[in-house]
């Protein structure tokens, strides 16, 4: 793993984290978009077709162990790829949901952001 953010810190992949095995390619995923620095995969267990999960390849805990650049760096990623989604599953909205904490719905301590497909009727409580 290489370290091309040098002052940054938390930036090493988790032994025990999911997504940083996915980041490596040691689980597998259905990768729909990545960058250096970010990586969309489509949620395993989709609330609705082309729930996808946008990360930095960076392990983070979540919003608040993310530094600003990452943040941006993800907040630049929403808008390719929620289109890419909205165009290849017809919905005509989507929902950007990030969990933080346990308490907050948090179950995979690797700061992710939720794009959802919606179309008007879908009954998704979010
Ligand atoms: P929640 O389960 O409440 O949405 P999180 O916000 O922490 O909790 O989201 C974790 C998401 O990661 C879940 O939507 C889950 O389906 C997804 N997930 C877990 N393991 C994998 C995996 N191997 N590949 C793709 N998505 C995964």
């Amino acid at each position: 793993f290489h370290d091309d953010a040098p002052g940054e810190v938390g930036i090493m992949p988790e032994a025990d984290c999911i997504f940083c095995k996915i980041v490596k390619g040691d689980i597998p995923c259905a990768r729909i978009y990545e960058t250096e620095h970010v990586l969309a995969f489509l949620d395993v267990a989709p609330v609705a077709p082309g729930h996808t999960l946008v990360i930095p390849k960076a392990h983070y805990a979540n919003l608040f162990d993310l530094p600003e650049e990452e943040g941006r760096r993800l907040f630049a990623a929403l808008a390719p790829v929620g289109r890419a989604i909205m165009a290849a599953t017809g919905a005509s909205g989507i929902n950007v949901q990030m969990n933080n904490y346990e308490s907050a719905g948090q179950v995979v301590f690797h700061a992710h952001l939720h794009l959802i497909p919606r179309r008007a009727g879908d009954g998704l409580a979010l």
